[in-house]
């Protein structure tokens, strides 16, 4: 079934949003994909060609993806936040045909055009009167709004093309832990598996009742199958554009009767800072996911004392990409877990969905036991795994199909998995594995650390021992003081064991975050950058 069925599922029946302006229906959504589509045909864009998109999340780049999928072309969405070499690198890997782009990205695209030569022309998503004067660019620039106007005729006798379900139809690529970025090829058949599990009850729970601010992007695993998942049940949505600080985000939760949302934890972290400074609450939002990052316990315990239920899942690009769900069991709700019991749980990554198979196994790929203790690496498999990057010749998968994920985990009875680590970001102490990310997450318990990153770092005795790195929170000193008060909260803490308490705190301004560019967004701290640093 092609994706496009997600859409006329309910035309007509929600609303989408853009700041705190009513955009359209999804009827209006599903007409002007359509228009797209035409448009593109128009332009040569032919089943299995590639074209890119280079936008935030708005109902026009929405337009476009089901525009470009629904013709059985392949929607390639490039991230902004990557620099202008890497992008052209992407872009020419995907064989990118033209680059469906935001007015504001043309300066990225005066720098990425002269690299991509077999890029037609860009076709801006504006209108008329926001395109630019002169050609910005060496190559055709074209106005959306104006390769739409000049289809309407046509759209009463447009009919989809019949597609086979296991076409490709999306491209994402991800920066992986070495070497180049890798193409991630999704087709109609395994988004629309992914949507399926998108909405269920313990994932986000979508329907015609709730109202999502869509805070992830577009440009980052299909906004987590959000785009493809709210549609197919009506689910009002709130697109945000690019402004994602902690008042814009609590105006448009407001302003829409936004009900769940789902982001990375930085854009949590600026939300609760603005909700504490002016000292606000939540009058609908239910339920936050977060994802891309561990959920540090602080932020669990901020919006679950404010009435909002947090949903915390794992995933990557190359599942979908959802892996796993944090909601506590029946069994666990009602077989006596306390409510401080429940919300250690929620540090979990959860269990794996129904399309996810998921086992930890040992350096030599022997299967460890799941009972909660037993440490190893993360591998998953299933019909929204990947199994071969684009345009690679050797399998993404191990024997049995198992994706190794390059995570490090546990998983218990109950089949909650728990991550410890990137495999190679382990701190190896004494022959003792020390958990960066149980470490971090500590760190951004104390009332004066916004960011908090852990690094192994070289030890005549130990082999490695853990720093703390910490951007302070705005009016903290960071001094001496600062530094021997942190150290001591982290001895103190209770996830905490006595040999993993870092031996030293360096405070810095910002802390560098990886290739995949989820920078301000805060999803992956490079720890590469981080250990050139110090
Ligand atoms: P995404 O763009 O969805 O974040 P990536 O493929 O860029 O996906 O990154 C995936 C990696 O992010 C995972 O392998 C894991 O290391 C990390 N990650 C994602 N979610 C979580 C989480 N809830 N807790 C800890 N790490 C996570």
């Amino acid at each position: 079934m092609p994706i496009c069925q997600a859409l006329q599922a309910c035309c007509g029946q929600a609303a989408v949003m853009e700041g705190s302006t009513v955009i359209c229906t999804y009827r209006d959504l599903w007409d002007r994909s359509k228009l797209c589509a035409l448009a593109l045909t128009e332009l040569g864009v032919k089943h299995g060609d590639v074209v890119a998109t280079l936008a935030w999340n708005t109902t026009r780049h929405m337009e476009a993806w089901y525009g470009i999928m629904g013709l059985g072309a392949v929607c390639h969405t490039l991230n902004p936040r990557l620099s202008a070499k890497d992008i052209a690198w992407i872009a020419n890997h995907g064989r990118d045909t033209w680059i469906m782009a935001d007015a504001t990205f043309l300066p990225l695209l005066e720098q990425i055009l002269p690299l991509c030569p077999s890029v037609r022309g860009v076709i801006l998503l504006t209108d008329r009167q926001h395109m630019p004067r002169a050609a910005p660019v060496d190559r055709p620039c074209l106005c959306y709004e104006a390769l739409l106007d000049a289809q309407v005729e046509r759209l009463a006798a447009f009919q989809w093309p019949e597609l086979d379900e296991n076409t490709p139809c999306g491209l994402c690529y991800t920066s992986g832990t070495t070497g180049n970025p890798k193409g991630v090829m999704y087709t109609h058949r395994s988004n629309l598996l992914h949507a399926m599990i998108t909405i269920m009850p313990d994932a986000l729970a979508l329907g015609s009742s709730t109202t999502m601010l869509m805070v992830v992007p577009q440009f980052h695993a299909n906004s987590w199958g959000i785009a493809f998942a709210a549609p197919m049940v009506g689910c009002r949505l709130v697109l945000p554009g690019p402004h994602l600080d902690g008042e814009n985000v609590y105006h448009m939760i407001e302003a829409h009767g936004v009900t769940i949302s789902a982001g990375v934890p930085t854009v949590w972290a600026n939300l609760l800072a603005h909700v504490e400074r002016h000292g606000l609450r939540f009058s609908r939002l239910k339920a936050i996911v977060i994802g891309g990052a561990a959920a540090p316990r602080s932020h669990i315990a901020a919006f679950e004392d404010r009435g909002v239920e947090v949903r915390h899942m794992w995933g990557m690009t190359e599942l979908s990409p959802l892996g796993s769900l944090g909601l506590p069991k029946y069994s666990q709700v009602e077989g006596g877990l306390s409510e401080a019991e429940l919300r250690d749980l929620k540090l979990a990554q959860g269990r794996p969905h129904a399309f996810c198979d998921m086992r930890i196994v040992d350096d030599s790929g022997r299967e460890l036991a799941h009972d909660g203790t037993s440490v190893g690496h993360l591998q998953v498999r299933g019909p929204i795994v990947v199994e071969r990057y684009h345009r690679q010749d050797r399998p993404a998968t191990t024997g049995g199909r198992w994706f190794d994920t390059g995570d490090v985990a546990s998983i218990d009875t109950l089949g909650f998995m728990r991550i410890t680590d990137r495999s190679k970001d382990v701190i190896k102490s004494g022959g003792e594995w020390i958990s960066s990310i149980a470490l971090e997450n500590a760190a951004l318990g104390h009332p004066k650390v916004q960011e908090a990153a852990v690094i192994g770092v070289p030890h005549p005795k130990w082999d490695e021992r853990p720093l703390l790195v910490a951007v302070p929170k705005p009016g903290a000193a960071p001094d001496d003081a600062l530094r021997r008060d942190v150290l001591a909260f982290m001895a103190s803490h209770p996830d905490v064991a006595k040999f993993a308490v870092p031996d030293d705190v360096l405070f810095v301004e910002a802390i560098p975050y990886g290739a995949t560019g989820k920078a301000s967004l805060g999803c992956q701290i490079s720890k590469v950058a981080l250990r050139a640093m110090v």
